[in-house]
């Protein structure tokens, strides 16, 4: 199917519409400098600063709280798992997980986040043809992220990570999340574009018979991106309305 032919676009977040990658890289870098400043001398842990290096051996792509275990390990830090409902303060691995959700927030608060131009230009493009659209993401930073970059009036339906766990549905890259939000639009799957920058998104999209998968390479690689199953790669949005897609 074309782009310009679906009756609704479901939008992944980060990474599509707005640069968080790099604001979730730096939450990781402020909660873990603070963990291995404030462990004592005698610990036995390995205390040497934490790098980007750090974040794309263990915690990149990961689920958080395995995220923190990873990291932990390879110091040599042994902290109990706790439960997800841990406090930020809990030196625990879960409690860690939830600090650096803290973390996130607070960068986002104080510096703001802007939509990719290219990305803004679409939706306005889509506004203007009265197409659906949704946002679907792993994030239970959706809301907030929709708020702070402005684009929240310009979404209903927002099928998030807490949205996942109250309907009990999969992750990607399961489809379920990408269908549901679908399903609450009213447009079948074959007459929706999914819109994805990371290869599980892709695939969920690819599984789920949606009518276009689109990848945006912002790094992982467009090779990538059409072997999980993208129909179209593009590298930013806009491409998609200059025609420049292939
Ligand atoms: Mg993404």
């Amino acid at each position: 199917m074309e782009w310009v032919d679906v009756d609704a676009v479901l939008f992944d977040l980060d990474g599509v519409l707005t640069p968080t990658a790099e604001v979730h890289m730096r939450a990781w870098k402020e909660l873990f400098t603070s963990v291995l400043e404030s462990l004592p001398d005698d610990s036995g842990a390995d205390r040497s600063p934490y790098t980007d290096q750090d974040y794309f051996r263990h915690v990149d792509g990961r689920p958080r709280y395995e995220g923190v275990e990873a990291f932990l390990r390879s110091r040599g830090i042994d902290l109990p798992h706790g439960t997800p409902d841990d406090p930020p303060e809990a030196q625990t691995v879960c409690g860690l997980g939830n600090r650096k959700n803290v973390v996130f927030n607070e960068l986002l608060d104080a510096e703001g986040i802007e939509a990719y131009p290219g990305s803004v230009r679409v939706l306005d493009d889509l506004a203007g043809r009265g197409t659906e659209v949704a946002v679907v993401t792993s994030s239970r930073n959706g809301p907030h992220v929709l708020r702070t970059s402005g684009l929240a009036d310009r979404f209903e339906v927002v099928v998030d990570g807490g949205v996942a766990a109250e309907k009990g549905l999969r992750g990607k890259p399961e489809p379920d999340t990408y269908a549901y939000a679908a399903e609450l639009l009213g447009v079948p799957v074959e007459r929706c574009a999914v819109v994805e920058d990371a290869e599980s998104g892709v695939r969920a999209g690819a599984a789920g018979g949606f009518g276009l998968v689109v990848g945006v390479d912002r790094g992982v690689g467009a090779d990538v991106l059409r072997e999980a199953g993208a129909d179209v790669v593009v590298t930013d949005l806009a491409e998609l309305l200059d025609g420049q897609t292939g």
